[in-house]
């Protein structure tokens, strides 16, 4: 059993708790002297009276989550496997569709246990856990998992630093089998190679599945594609299998070019007939608009910080100029698709960076549909910001 202590919450906070928000904030807490990380909290009031059950964890994002608002509850295998199975049953539909063999299984807070998520891979498990607090549950965690699926192996990535960032580990590989690597899975008929063990990121970012395929079926026909801050390229290949006349795929990283040659390849596509270079998208901006080069459609989808040689980007601070140079090389009624994973702002205030990068430029727009994240990426409705993704098609109309 883990250790369980109480924790005094200072007055102005408890209604919120009370009400169901999730996270527990150093803030909200009077005194953290004897806080262990994953030790169980009883969160109390001044007069000693329950609020919420928790755990100790430090991430980003705060001091830990409150797993129930019931007393009595124990947090051992039985409390997890009640959260997996429930986790499972909202995702039923999603283990029968053979189109589409990857996605999120358990998404944190939205599923119960804030500081876990876990994606299936075909037959395989990768955990990502948030702080020291949650990985202390590990072998209970895994234990509930195993009570209602069969899996082929399991891995995990431990982004225990307080900035989400990977801990580098010998190996992520955890039990069972090991995976292929790479392992083919499937999106939408598509075909993505992931890299269960070969660091933090695995090929494929699993929450923008609705956008590759809104973009390869309704958009991409015909036209002529940039993908930007494109990692594995993995928009290229949507892209291209919708018709796209051509596709350039522009990551400063040096992966990048072997990991969306390997996209092609894999998804039949000519890769000679496809752009794919490895420089900065600020330098290429300024290359493109030089050299008068434009794009019917063209993907931003920009880390919400990112520091290279020459420069510090920060989306909630740059994301405007980077909309300007954007407009700048993308065709009269083409189409950019703007995303963000920033979870500093809203949708309406990203709306409003759509607006004033236009305006600047005295170019009008239209906005054609906007996402945030798929149903798998199950978000806490106490727990907005949790809904972090945001990505809006705007179609350049002048
Ligand atoms: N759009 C991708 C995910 C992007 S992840 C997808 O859908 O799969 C962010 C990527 O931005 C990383 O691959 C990183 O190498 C790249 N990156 C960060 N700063 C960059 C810069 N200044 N120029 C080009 N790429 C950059």
């Amino acid at each position: 059993m883990k250790k369980e202590i109480s924790l005094q919450i200072k007055k102005e906070y408890i209604r919120k708790y009370k009400e169901g928000y999730p996270l527990i904030s150093k803030e909200s807490i009077r005194d953290i002297s004897k806080l262990e990380e994953g030790c169980v909290v009883q969160l109390k009031d001044d007069k000693n009276r329950f609020i919420a059950l928790g755990y100790h964890g430090i991430q980003n994002k705060g001091f830990g989550w409150v797993l129930s608002l019931a007393q009595n509850e124990k947090v051992n295998t039985a409390f997890f496997s009640k959260k997996i199975k429930d986790a499972l049953e909202y995702r039923n539909d999603f283990f029968t569709d053979t189109r589409t063999t990857a996605f999120r299984i358990f998404n944190g807070e939205g599923d119960g246990v804030g500081g876990l998520t876990i994606d299936y891979f075909d037959g395989y498990y990768l955990f990502t856990w948030y702080s020291r607090g949650i990985y202390a549950f590990k072998d209970v965690i895994i234990e509930a998992l195993a009570l209602h699926v069969e899996y082929k192996g399991i891995y995990q990535k431990k982004r225990f630093d307080t900035k989400g960032m990977y801990l580098e580990d010998a190996n992520d590989f955890v039990c069972g089998e090991e995976a292929p690597q790479p392992l083919l899975v499937k999106e939408n008929y598509a075909t993505f190679a992931i890299y269960l063990d070969d660091g933090a990121m695995v090929g494929v970012f699993l929450d923008q599945k609705e956008v590759r395929k809104t973009l390869r079926d309704k958009y991409a026909r015909g036209k002529t594609f940039l993908n930007t801050f494109s990692y594995t390229g993995a928009f290229s290949i949507f892209a291209s299998l919708g018709g796209a006349t051509k596709t350039t795929s522009v990551d400063l990283a040096k992966r990048s070019f072997p990991k969306t040659k390997e996209h092609f390849e894999i998804n039949n596509i000519d890769v000679k007939t496809q752009d794919i270079i490895v420089e900065d998208v600020f330098n290429y901006f300024k290359f493109a608009i030089r050299k008068k080069r434009m794009f019917d459609i063209v993907v931003l989808d920009p880390p919400s910080f990112a520091r290279s040689k020459k420069h510090t980007f920060s989306a909630s601070k740059d994301y405007v100029n980077l909309l300007k140079e954007t407009i700048q090389i993308t065709s009269k009624n083409g189409l950019i698709v703007a995303s963000t994973n920033a979870s500093n702002f809203s949708m309406m205030t990203f709306r409003d960076f759509i607006k004033k990068a236009f305006k600047e430029l005295n170019i009008k727009y239209k906005i054609e549909e906007s996402f945030s994240l798929p149903k798998d990426f199950r978000v806490h409705e106490k727990f907005k910001e949790g809904d972090y993704l945001k990505v809006v098609f705007i179609k350049k109309l002048k």
